[in-house]
């Protein structure tokens, strides 16, 4: 099911980014070895009252030196495109400003839901002074604190109201979603075409309707599939999408809604930094992953190459140790009936669930072989493990005192789950809970 998105605008300085950081806050879990993906982040999962959204800070997206005007006009045509409700953000301390204006008249016009968030209300006696913000025209204003983190509770309330309602068909159906990430050329939209075996009619956009990505369903051997590609939907012709922050957003928005995200790797220019970054936004995102080595006919295959090759991969992206490699060739097709089974199975592993007794049976098995570690004298007891959760896998771990479950001591019970079970091409989450 698509989380629903909400998107933060308002004119610089107003606290958007500091309110951003706040709702994201402790949900931004960073995996030691995943190469910076969180530093510049615009895009990320909050929640509030159990409900999950995407919480979208407009400000990070910037277009060069553009005056302010075109900035925030581009802004909040992000917001209006992308999300279900807009938070519309302005300064208690200023009162209304010229810009707020501006912003407010381009919101005004698109038919989406708007609460209107006055921040910098630091303290009680200042809620007084919001009522001129009723001029805006979006009804009751917010006060809120995001230096202190009052009245953000009301505000999300009144933003989860807005929430559209879902369809619950995208989850519980047997399709297989996955979408293609990785820098500019390295065969993305090729791969699509080749995989859906023509040449890719660009969809012309419907009017008033904007679309994150193409979906293409398909079949094979009887499975349903579905393709996200976003890089078919590139140049719309609107400044903002060409900035890398867009695109990055546009890419996490299809990575969520897949469930195999392949990782594209150009053999011919090699592994660059770029593309452990790219990568670590689906692991984080915790989606099945494989990734493909395409334009594979550019190198001079002798026996070992690959092998090689997969070496360079390996030690380049450890934090993937899961996911598996596949060689190929989007443009000549060689080798590109590898790719449907490994997209199969990761997607079969990333929703498996596996029976209590002999996840049990393979913990204590585990015990046997590497005695659980004692720090400062205390030793981590464990007593019970539950798969909790699928897509990916998530189990807990029920113990005596979750800290002295070590880094090293998790891992190895994931490589022992690992092994008993067989997940490639799947992450798996594992968490110590104090038994109570
Ligand atoms: P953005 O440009 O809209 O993203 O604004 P920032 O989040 O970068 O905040 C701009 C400045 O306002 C920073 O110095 C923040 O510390 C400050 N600020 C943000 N929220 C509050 C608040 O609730 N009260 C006060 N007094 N300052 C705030
Ligand atoms: P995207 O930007 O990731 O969508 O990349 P494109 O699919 O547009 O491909 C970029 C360039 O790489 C184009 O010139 C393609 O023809 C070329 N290309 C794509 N796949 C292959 C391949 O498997 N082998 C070779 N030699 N070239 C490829």
């Amino acid at each position: 099911m698509r989380k629903s998105i909400v998107a933060i605008v308002g004119r610089p300085n107003v606290g958007k980014s500091t309110i951003f950081n706040r709702l994201v806050g402790d949900r931004i879990s960073i995996v030691e070895d995943t190469p910076g993906v969180t530093r510049d982040r615009i895009y990320a999962g909050a929640e509030w009252l159990n409900t999950q959204f995407n919480l979208i800070d407009t400000g990070g997206i910037e277009l060069g030196d553009e005056p302010l005007l075109v900035q925030m006009r581009a802004q909040a045509q992000v917001a209006i495109d992308e999300a279900d409700v807009i938070i519309f953000m302005v300064n208690g301390r200023d009162g209304i400003t010229g810009a707020d204006e501006e912003v407010a008249k381009i919101l005004f016009k698109s038919n989406k839901p708007v609460v209107l968030a006055v921040n910098k209300v630091d303290n009680p006696q200042m809620r007084e002074d919001i009522y001129e913000f009723y001029a805006l025209g979006f009804g009751e204003p917010f006060p809120i604190s995001g230096t202190h983190g009052l009245g953000l509770g009301d505000m999300l309330d009144d933003v989860v109201k807005h929430f559209p309602e879902r369809e619950l068909d995208e989850e519980d159906d047997e399709t297989i979603r996955f979408s293609l990430i990785g820098r500019p050329n390295v065969g993305k939209s090729s791969l699509v075409n080749s995989l859906l075996g023509q040449e890719r009619v660009i969809v012309s956009e419907i009017a008033g309707t904007t679309r994150d990505a193409i979906d293409t369903p398909f079949t094979k051997d009887e499975r349903d599939y579905v393709i996200i590609d976003t890089a078919g939907m590139r140049k719309r012709g609107k400044v903002y999408e060409a900035t890398e922050r867009y695109s990055i957003m546009r890419a996490l928005k299809a990575i969520e809604r897949s469930d195999v995200v392949l990782t594209l790797i150009d053999a011919e220019s090699g592994i660059q930094e770029q593309d452990k970054k790219i990568a670590g936004y689906a692991h984080e995102a915790g989606k099945a992953v494989i990734i493909v080595v395409n334009k594979w006919d550019t190198v001079d295959v002798e026996e070992k190459t690959m092998k090689e090759f997969e070496d360079k991969v390996r030690s380049n992206f450890r934090f993937l140790d899961y996911a598996p490699v596949v060689f190929l060739s989007a443009k000549t097709k060689k080798r590109i009936h590898t790719l449907l089974p490994k997209v199969l199975e990761a997607s079969e592993n990333h929703a498996k669930r596996v029976q209590t007794n002999i996840l049990n049976e393979v913990i204590v098995d585990a015990l046997a072989m590497n005695p659980s570690p004692s720090i400062k004298g205390q030793k981590l007891k464990i007593f019970y493990a539950t798969q909790v959760a699928v897509k990916p896998p998530s189990f807990v771990v029920f113990v005596n005192e979750p800290e002295l479950m070590h880094f090293t001591y998790e891992r190895f019970l994931e490589n022992r789950i690992r092994e008993a079970f067989g997940f490639e091409g799947t992450p798996i989450k594992i968490f110590a809970r104090k038994r109570t």
